[in-house]
């Protein structure tokens, strides 16, 4: 279109480079689940060209093949003469494209998952996650582009965090064919891919907070409250932005899909994709929003901005190892809580509550004297993201341990530098440093480094201990001189070792590795049919092996695979590291600085 055409010229001087790959999206048939894309190849000097798709998207550690969506691959030239396809690796697809300086790719993307990290589309809404939906080529990766939507006539709007070409500056000449169409510019690749797109007829509010402009996209129908979030959201942006002092966006998206199932969310540069359950947003499960808000919020800077080297620029075919996920998702669940208390949605004592349940749930877990949690971050893509029965014996989730080192460090920075220094303090350092300064990410080496530097202090036994290792955290040493009372109650429990799970049979869900249930044979997936003789439902088979001493015996009458069989499990004792916390100081240093 020609006003498209001429506007477009004028931006692509104010980018410099010449425009490559231009993205059209459309989606003829909600229903169908199809999305349809185009994209248009201009200045071509290459025989043949490779196009690929991500095999995962940044933030998600998972390879997740969404080229097994991917359908019908094609491409025709400029007179509209067809050129060869062929497929080269599971996500890459080749064009013939000798002699032809422009052409045209197209394909379909089938997308019926809805998550925050896969395209989903039917009659009430589209979402785009870029990595799953647009091809890239490696010489058009840092090049800027266009990225054209076409909603169906259906859908009135579309969200994301991509900046628009504004038709009303070329008023006047727009075809009546595109009204409702919106271009978007992205700067390269990743930008594209990290900027995700929500069409349909959702509602959209804002609220200034930080001096930025939010913006809030609402799919689905809920049951919140428009004055209460943009307060809300408002003050944890602020509590999120006052620890490095400065916002690095002038606009920032919130994407909010309301479902009965939410999942959780996702972070990118300047937003954020939220899923949630629809009645979330009153009583106790409005925290939990907040506390999702927080977490988002806070990525924009630790892992989109301060982050391992290997998390961006990103490699899109293959998994991306780090063993500093601990810092990047669990120093963030230490802070998504700590910014709810100074924000005022905790009071002290619920915010020192959340933390002792994360001790005891990381000190209590087998698997935490198993995975030290910088191989639970390498080992993300295999482990975390892919559990199985076992889990619980032999991994460590790098959310909860990181978020407890988080905890620990901070205490330990304020102690030892007479509350100089903080866990802010070192975020802002590097930021200054790596993100401002070097404009790239760190190695692990650089990071370690980095903290003994700040702390003024040789940090390796901390990393050899807690980090590489799997010792119990010391809490006395680190919470104690800051006013906070810690008790190890630690106690010796007689102890099954089995869960279960009460559905039309009672089953084994998992059995704890040493475990009386282990002794006893007993396997995951076995059905309980009776114990000592009679049948028994999960609540009382639960009470009756809680009140057993040592030594005491059960007989389980067991099916598995079709085969009954008895086992007699004789109780066993099995000591749990817990622990509590309480204020002893009100005006303790770390209590004031938690609150400042
Ligand atoms: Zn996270």
């Amino acid at each position: 279109m020609k006003s498209f055409l001429l506007l477009f010229s004028f931006l692509c001087a104010l980018y410099s480079n010449a425009i490559e790959l231009r993205y059209h999206l459309s989606m003829p048939q909600p229903n169908s689940h199809y999305f349809a894309v185009k994209i248009d190849v201009e200045k071509n000097d290459q025989a043949t060209q490779e196009f690929k798709l991500p095999v995962w998207t940044p933030g998600s550690y998972l390879v997740r093949e969404f080229a097994k969506n991917l359908n019908q691959v094609k491409a025709i030239d400029g007179n509209g003469k067809a050129l060869t396809v062929k497929k080269k690796t599971k996500n890459a697809w080749e064009v013939d494209c000798a002699g032809t300086t422009s052409y045209t790719v197209f394909y379909e993307v089938y997308a019926f998952e809805l998550s925050v990290r896969t395209p989903f589309l039917d009659n009430t809404h589209g979402f785009v996650p870029g990595a799953a939906v647009f091809m890239y080529t490696e010489n058009s990766r840092n090049q800027q582009g266009v990225v054209k939507v076409y909603p169906h006539q259906s859908f009135k709007k579309v969200s994301t965090a991509l900046m628009p070409i504004d038709f009303k500056a070329d008023a006047g000449v727009m075809d009546k064919s595109e009204i409702g169409v919106q271009s978007f510019i992205f700067k390269d690749y990743d930008q594209l891919v990290d900027s995700p797109i929500e069409i349909g007829n959702q509602t959209e509010f804002s609220f200034t907070a930080a001096g930025v402009r939010h913006r809030v996209a609402m799919y689905g129908e809920a049951n919140y409250n428009v004055p209460q979030l943009q307060r809300d959201m408002a003050k944890v942006v602020e509590a999120a932005t006052a620890v490095f002092g400065s916002n690095p966006n002038q606009d920032y998206l919130f994407i909010v899909h309301n479902v009965t199932d939410g999942q959780g969310g996702l972070e990118h540069m300047n937003s954020c994709v939220l899923s949630v359950n629809r009645w979330s947003y009153e009583g106790s499960a409005y925290v939990g929003f907040i506390n999702l808000v927080a977490h988002e919020y806070f990525h924009l800077w630790n892992v989109k901005r301060i982050r391992p080297i290997e998390l961006g620029p990103f490699n899109y075919d293959q998994e991306c190892y780090t063993s500093l996920l601990w810092v990047m998702e669990g120093i963030t669940s230490y802070y998504d809580e700590l910014l709810l208390l100074r924000a005022g949605f905790y009071t002290k004592t619920e915010f020192l509550n959340k933390l002792q349940s994360q001790i005891n749930y990381v000190e209590g877990s087998p698997g935490s004297r198993v995975q030290p949690v910088a191989h639970a971050s390498f080992d993300a893509w295999i482990k975390a993201y892919r559990p199985n029965e076992n889990s619980g014996n032999t991994t460590m989730t790098y959310y909860s341990r990181g978020a407890v080192l988080g905890a620990v460090l901070d205490a330990y920075l304020i102690q030892k530098s007479k509350s100089k220094k903080s866990l802010d303090g070192f975020m802002q350092v590097l930021y200054q440093q790596y993100v401002l300064g070097l404009q790239r990410g760190f190695t692990e080496a650089e990071f370690e480094q980095a903290l003994s530097n700040y702390c003024g202090e040789d940090m390796r036994a901390f990393f050899t201990n807690y980090v590489n290792g799997t010792q119990i955290i010391p809490y006395q040493k680190y919470f104690e001189p800051m006013g906070l009372k810690v008790t190890d109650l630690t106690s010796t429990l007689t102890n099954f070792g089995a869960a279960l799970e009460a559905g039309e049979v009672l089953k084994v869900r998992t059995v704890r590795s040493g475990s009386a249930a282990e002794d006893a044979g007993i396997n995951v997936g076995d059905e309980i049919l009776a114990c000592d003789g009679f049948r028994i439902d999960k609540t009382s088979l639960e009470n009756k092996y809680n009140n057993l001493q040592p030594g005491a015996t059960l007989e389980l009458l067991l099916a598995r695979d079709g085969k009954i069989f008895t086992a007699k499990c004789a109780m066993k004792t099995y000591a749990k590291p817990q622990f509590s916390l309480q204020i002893t100081d009100p005006n303790a240093p770390l209590l004031t600085y938690w609150l400042r």
